[in-house]
C-alpha cells in the first residue's frame, strides 16, 4: 500500500505542533525551577517572574501548565490544544480574558515548519530501517533544541537538562551517519574534526572573553552541533553563518547608534540556526564558494 507524501507531511506538522506545545511547557518550567535555584543560591533574581512561574517549579510532571499563569485558573483540556486553543481566543486566557503571548503560537508554529521543511529537504532516502531511524533521531533531537534555542533568546541561558539530551541524541544520530555511510576512520576523523571546529572555536572565545562573550553552554552546544554536522567543513560554515546572522540582527540597533538589551546577543539561537541552514545547504554554499575562487 502505497501512503501518499501529503499524509506523511500532515503527520509530521501535527507532531512538531505538539511537540512545540511539550518544549514551550519545559522552557516555563525550566525557568520556573532556574529562578527557584537563583534564589536558593542567593543570586540575583526576577522577584515578580518567581512569584508568577513558582508554581511551576513544583508541580508533578503530570500537572505540568494545567493552570493559568496570571489567574491560576484550572485549564481544561480543550484549553490545550496547540494552536487551536490559542486561536480560539485570540491569544488570551479563556477565564481572565488576560494576553497569554506569541511565545505558545511560535514555538508551536515554529517547530511544526521546521519539522516539516526537514522532511521535504531531507538529504537521504528514506527507505531503509537505519534512514529512517536517523531521520527520527533528528525529529526528536529538535525537541531540545526547540528548548534550547528558546531558554537561550529569551534569557541568555543554555539550561543542562535538554543540553543533555540533545547531546546524547546528536552522539546517536552521529553513530547512525558513520553507519550508513560505511564506518571508516576517515568519517570517525571527519566527525571529530567537526566537533573541535565548532566547539574549540568557542571554547578558545569562552577561555579568552573569561566567559563574558560567550558562556560554557555555547561550547557544549557546539559539539553536540559538530556531531550533527558531522563534517569540518560544514562545521565552519555553520560559525560563519552564525555570526553573518548575529550582525544582521546587531546591525539596526548599532545604526540607530545603541544596542537592544545591554549590548548582550544570545550566541545559542544563531549556532542552531547557522547549523541547521549548514545541514542543508551547506553542501551548495560549499559548490558556489569553491566556484567563485
Ligand atoms: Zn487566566
Amino acid at each position: 500500500m502505497d501512503i501518499p507524501m501529503w499524509f506523511w507531511v500532515l503527520c509530521t506538522g501535527l507532531f512538531g505542533l505538539l511537540a512545540g506545545s511539550y518544549a514551550g511547557a519545559q522552557v516555563w518550567r525550566l525557568r520556573a525551577r532556574q529562578l527557584v535555584a537563583d534564589k536558593a543560591a542567593g543570586e540575583t533574581y526576577d522577584k515578580t517572574e518567581l512569584r508568577r512561574l513558582k508554581p511551576l517549579a513544583t508541580v508533578r510532571t503530570r500537572d505540568d501548565r494545567s493552570r493559568c499563569l496570571t489567574c491560576g485558573h484550572q485549564l481544561a483540556w480543550y484549553d490545550l490544544l496547540p494552536l487551536v486553543s490559542w486561536l480560539s481566543t485570540a491569544g488570551r486566557c479563556r477565564y481572565c480574558r488576560e494576553q497569554i503571548g506569541w511565545f505558545e503560537p511560535v514555538i508551536e508554529l515554529g517547530l511544526a515548519a521546521f519539522l516539516i521543511g526537514s522532511q521535504l529537504l531531507w538529504p537521504v532516502e528514506l527507505n531503509s530501517a537505519l534512514t529512517i531511524s536517523q531521520f527520527i533521531v533528528w525529529v526528536l533531537m529538535s525537541v531540545p533544541l526547540a528548548i534550547l534555542f528558546a531558554y537561550d533568546a529569551k534569557w541568555f541561558l543554555l539550561p543542562d537538562a535538554p543540553m543533555a539530551t540533545f547531546i546524547g541524541l546528536a552522539t546517536v544520530f552521529a553513530v547512525l551517519t558513520l553507519t550508513i555511510d560505511g564506518w571508516s576512520w576517515l568519517g570517525v576523523l571527519s566527525v571529530i574534526s567537526a566537533v573541535a571546529a565548532i566547539a574549540g572555536l568557542y571554547w578558545v572565545l569562552h577561555a579568552v572573553s573569561g566567559g563574558r562573550w560567550v558562556g560554557f553552554g555555547d561550547v557544549t552546544l557546539g559539539i553536540g552541533l559538530g556531531l550533527l554536522l558531522g563534517r569540518w567543513e560544514l562545521a565552519i560554515i555553520a560559525v560563519f553563518l552564525a555570526n553573518l546572522i548575529g550582525t544582521l540582527i546587531v546591525l539596526p540597533g548599532m545604526l540607530r547608534g545603541k544596542l537592544g538589551r545591554g549590548s548582550q546577543l544570545p550566541f545559542g539561537p544563531m549556532l542552531i540556526l547557522g547549523a541547521v541552514v549548514a545541514y542543508f545547504w551547506g553542501q551548495a554554499i560549499l559548490d558556489w564558494y569553491l566556484g567563485l575562487l
